[in-house]
């Protein structure tokens, strides 16, 4: 992963996290509560990367190979984010990415996320203003959904070109990097890591954001905020637009 592409995912992680504690939102999550933590999280090869290597600093390829073998029944993803935002801007009808009920997260043990430090932003930003029942969506107002989104599009942008889809399936498919050798040794077939390549596809550019002019004003501070952070010495937007 290049070091540059790190910065800005930590970057829209932090701001993220910035801008939600700035708008005090009484969510009922608490610790313990593991209800969201199903297998259907979606994340790009970016927020993959960052996990691979936190198996490898923590030397615990044998266990991340066993998590990645479990076998359960994946969704096939019809559209990345950006796919879904530029087909509504298009005026189109947009199915949303990804809307299966997943099993249980393969990384939830005893209640608790094993890899919560580099826990994907899908995982970061779930949330509920009411205790969630399983099969039940969260209850969130419209500017979260919308600065969640922005900042999904922002990381897709991020890892264009490369893995996009469900989080498990990503985590497979970057088996073929040289620097995740050690956990594809210990796979007991690259089958697996086979067929999670054939149900991802490749992240998108982004091709303007879905903000209503209602929620403008709530999501804007978390996309100016973020733009205007400055990485070796070009602000993020810069960056972004490729200058
Ligand atoms: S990675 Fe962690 S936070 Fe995300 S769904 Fe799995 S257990 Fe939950």
């Amino acid at each position: 992963m290049s070091a540059l592409r790190e910065k800005l995912l930590l970057a829209i992680y932090r701001h993220f996290e910035q801008w939600a504690g700035n708008n005090r939102l009484d969510f009922a999550c608490q610790k313990g509560c593991a209800t969201c933590c199903t297998q259907n999280v979606t994340m790009t090869a970016v927020e993959g990367d960052l996990i691979h290597r936190f198996m490898d600093d923590n030397a615990r390829h044998a266990w991340f190979a066993g998590k990645l073998q479990v076998k359960k029944p994946r969704p096939q993803v019809v559209a990345t984010t950006n796919e879904f935002a530029e087909r509504c801007l298009a005026g189109q009808e947009g199915k949303a990415p990804n809307s299966v009920e997943g099993e249980p997260c393969p990384y939830l043990e005893d209640s608790r996320c094993q890899i919560y430090q580099v826990r994907p932003f899908s995982c970061r930003s779930f949330a509920s203003l009411e205790k969630c029942l399983a099969g039940q969506a969260a209850q969130l107002p419209q500017f979260y959904i919308a600065t969640t989104t922005a900042a999904q599009q922002l990381i897709e942008h991020v890892g264009q070109g490369e893995y996009w889809g469900n989080m498990h399936d990503v985590l497979l498919a970057l088996c073929d990097r040289k620097e995740n050798e050690e956990t594809a040794q210990l796979l007991a077939s690259q089958s697996l890591a086979d067929q999670a390549r054939a149900r991802l596809r490749k992240a998108k550019p982004l091709p303007g954001f879905l903000i209503s002019g209602e929620d403008y004003d709530r999501v804007s501070p978390f996309i100016l905020a973020l733009f205007n952070e400055k990485i070796g010495g070009k602000t993020v937007e810069e960056i972004l637009n490729g200058k």
